[in-house]
C-alpha cells in the first residue's frame, strides 16, 4: 500500500510525528533516529513524565510545536527551560492527552506502564498510525483496546522487537497459513542461576541485561521472564492466531528477533543486532524503511546461537500469563498491575527478586474475573489490583 494512502498525506510532506514518553529509552532512541533524518520528519509534541531538562533539550534539539511534562509540580521549570522559544509549554495528565489528540500522522507510545494507556488510546481513537512499544496497555486493556483500533481504524505497528520481526514476516493475507508463533527470549540475565540463588539478586544485578539496554521496569521484568509473558499476550491481541500457537524459545544471543512458521514446514525468520532502533526505525518509517546507525549482524563473529526451552520452576512469570490470558477479563489487568506494583517494589528494595512473581499470583488468586466492557473497568480493576498486591506485598516486605 502507498505511503499515502495509509496516511492520507502527501509523500512529499514530512511526517509529523508525537513521541509520548520521549524522555524514556525507547523515547531518546527515537529522538535520535528523527535528528539523523533531518527534513525526514516534523515534530509535533514530546512527553516527559518528570526529566525536565531532557525533555527541553529534546524539543529544541527538534523543534518541537509543543512539550508536556505529565508531572504538574514541574511546569514552572519547563516553562522558564523553554523561554523564549515558540513551544508551547503544558502539564499534567490531560495534557498528556490533548498531547495524543492533536492531528499528528504517527504517534510513538513509548510511555512506560498502564500510564500509557490513556494517551495511547487517545492517539487510537483519531485514527493514527501508532507505534506500539507500550505492551503493558495492549495486557491490560486487552481486547477492549483492540475494539478500539478497529472501531477508528487506527493501525498499530509494534516496536517491541520480538513483534516487529513478526509483523515482517507474517502473511496477513493468509493467516490461516501460519502454524506457529515463536518468540524468541535472551532469558535475562539470571538464566543461569539456581533457584536458590535467585532469593538475593539485587535490582542493579537484575537490571543489567545481557543483551538490551533499557528501562528499568522492563530490564526487571526480562530478568523474572514477566516481559516474555506480556509479550506474549501481546502478540496475541497484535497477531490473528490462538495462544496455543504462540511458543515462547530462550536464544539467548537475541540474533533471531522472532520467528513465523507456516504450514509447509517453512520458518521465517527476522535477524538483526540488538538495538532498538532498528524495530523504531521500522515502525517509523513503515510502509517504507529508513537508514538506521545500528551496528549490522556479522553472523561470522557470532558463530554459534543456541536454543533452549524456558525453565517453568524458575520462570513462574511466563505460567501466570498464561493462565491469565485463559481465564480472560479482568484477569490480565490484574496481573499487570500487580507486575507494576511488585516491580516498583523491588527496584526500592522492599520486596525480594522471588516474590515478584508471588504477589502477582496472590492477587490473581484473591480477585475474582470479571468481565472488561469499558476504559473505566480497566481503571477500576488495576486500581483494585494495585491495592491488593500492595498489601500482599506488605507481607513479604524485606
Ligand atoms: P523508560 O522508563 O526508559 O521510559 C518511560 C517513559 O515514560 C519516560 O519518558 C517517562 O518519563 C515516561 N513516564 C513514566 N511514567 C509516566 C507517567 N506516570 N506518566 C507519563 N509519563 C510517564 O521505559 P522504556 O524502557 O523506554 O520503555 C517504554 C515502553 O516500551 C515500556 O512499555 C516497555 O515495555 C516498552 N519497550 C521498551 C523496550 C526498550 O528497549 N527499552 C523494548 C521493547 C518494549
Ligand atoms: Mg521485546
Amino acid at each position: 500500500m502507498a505511503l499515502e494512502e495509509v496516511l492520507n498525506i502527501k509523500s512529499n510532506e514530512r511526517r509529523s510525528v508525537t513521541v509520548l514518553g520521549s524522555t524514556g529509552s525507547v523515547g531518546t532512541s527515537t529522538i535520535d533516529l528523527i535528528l539523523r533524518s533531518p527534513g525526514r520528519f516534523s515534530v509535533d509534541t514530546l512527553t516527559g513524565n518528570s526529566n525536565v531538562a531532557l525533555l527541553a533539550e529534546q524539543a529544541i534539539q527538534v523543534n518541537a510545536k509543543m512539550a508536556v511534562i505529565a508531572d504538574e509540580t514541574r511546569y514552572d521549570d519547563l516553562k522558564a527551560a523553554l523561554s523564549g522559544t515558540n513551544i508551547y509549554v503544558s502539564a499534567g495528565r490531560n495534557a498528556l492527552i490533548e498531547a495524543a489528540s492533536r492531528p499528528s500522522d504517527w504517534v510513538m507510545a513509548s510511555i512506560v506502564g498502564a500510564a500509557g494507556l490513556a494517551p495511547t488510546l487517545e492517539a487510537v481513537r483519531r485514527g493514527a498510525v501508532v507505534g506500539l512499544a507500550n505492551k503493558e496497555c495492549l495486557v491490560s486493556a486487552g481486547e477492549f483496546f483492540c475494539r478500539e483500533v478497529a472501531a477508528a481504524n487506527a493501525r498499530l505497528i509494534p516496536v517491541d522487537s520480538e513483534h516487529s520481526a513478526i509483523y515482517q514476516v507474517f502473511d496477513f493475507e493468509r493467516p490461516e497459513r501460519v502454524e506457529r508463533i515463536i518468540l524468541t527470549a535472551s532469558g535475562g540475565p539470571f538464566r543461569e542461576r539456581t533457584l536458590d540463588t535467585l532469593q538475593d539478586v539485587t535490582p542493579a544485578q537484575a537490571v543489567a541485561h545481557p543483551n538490551w539496554d533499557m528501562g528499568a521496569k522492563i530490564s526487571v521484568d526480562s530478568a523474572t521472564m514477566m516481559n516474555k509473558g506480556l509479550e506474549f499476550i501481546e502478540a496475541y491481541h497484535l497477531f490473528p492466531v490462538n495462544s496455543e500457537q504462540i511458543e515462547i524459545l530462550v536464544h539467548p544471543q537475541s540474533v533471531i528477533h522472532s520467528m513465523v512458521e507456516y504450514v509447509d514446514s517453512s520458518v521465517l525468520a527476522q535477524l538483526g543486532t540488538p538495538d532498538m532502533r532498528t524495530p523504531i526505525a521500522y515502525a517509523l518509517a513503515w510502509p517504507d524503511r529508513m537508514e538506521t546507525p545500528s551496528s549490522r549482524l556479522k553472523l561470522e563473529d557470532i558463530q554459534i546461537l543456541t536454543f533452549e526451552a524456558p525453565d517453568p520452576e524458575r520462570f513462574p512469570a511466563i505460567r501466570l500469563t498464561r493462565e491469565a490470558l485463559n481465564i480472560g477479563g479482568t484477569a490480565p489487568t490484574v496481573l499487570n498491575a500487580a507486575n507494576e506494583i511488585a516491580v516498583e517494589l523491588f527496584l526500592t528494595e522492599k520486596l525480594s527478586f522471588l516474590n515478584i512473581a508471588h504477589v502477582v499470583e496472590e492477587t490473581m488468586q484473591q480477585i475474582p474475573r470479571s468481565n472488561l466492557g469499558s476504559l473505566d473497568d480497566v481503571y477500576a480493576i488495576d486500581t483494585e489490583a494495585r491495592r491488593v498486591a500492595a498489601e500482599i506485598a506488605a507481607k513479604h516486605t524485606l
